[in-house]
């Protein structure tokens, strides 16, 4: 085990939610201080308590925790290759809010719901 830091390894298991479009769990507190350690660029949920609620969801199933993404088949699988390591949801209930959907489309970020419960076909 290294003991590199690990600031997305959330701090507590109380208010827990996970990013709508990476799918990362931290504490509310801790995307309040760091934002998403992902998606900052995009959201924008540093200091943005309304941001944070709109953006990430309470309500996740099932956790991955990922310290290796380079060669983690369980990252490749998830789609979270890319991402920093920390602890992922593997389902996470909610959706972004259009108007964040549609600046990532500008921006060229594909979004894909990370809402394994259901697989609604509206689009
Ligand atoms: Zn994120």
């Amino acid at each position: 085990m290294s003991n590199a830091s690990m600031e997305t390894v959330p701090k507590s298991l109380r208010n827990l939610r996970a990013c709508l479009l990476c799918s990362l769990i931290k504490t509310i507190d801790q995307f309040d201080y760091d934002g998403c350690d992902n998606c900052e660029e995009y959201l924008h949920l540093k200091n943005n308590r309304d941001t944070i609620f709109d953006c990430t969801s309470s309500s996740f199933d099932g956790t991955i925790s990922m310290m290796s993404p380079d060669d983690s088949w369980v990252a490749k699988w998830q789609g979270i290759k890319k991402f920093k390591p920390g602890v992922y949801a593997i389902s996470v209930t909610g959706k972004l809010p259009n108007s964040i959907i549609r600046d990532l489309k500008a921006s060229g970020v594909p979004y894909q719901s990370r809402d394994r419960s259901q697989k609604a076909g509206e689009q």
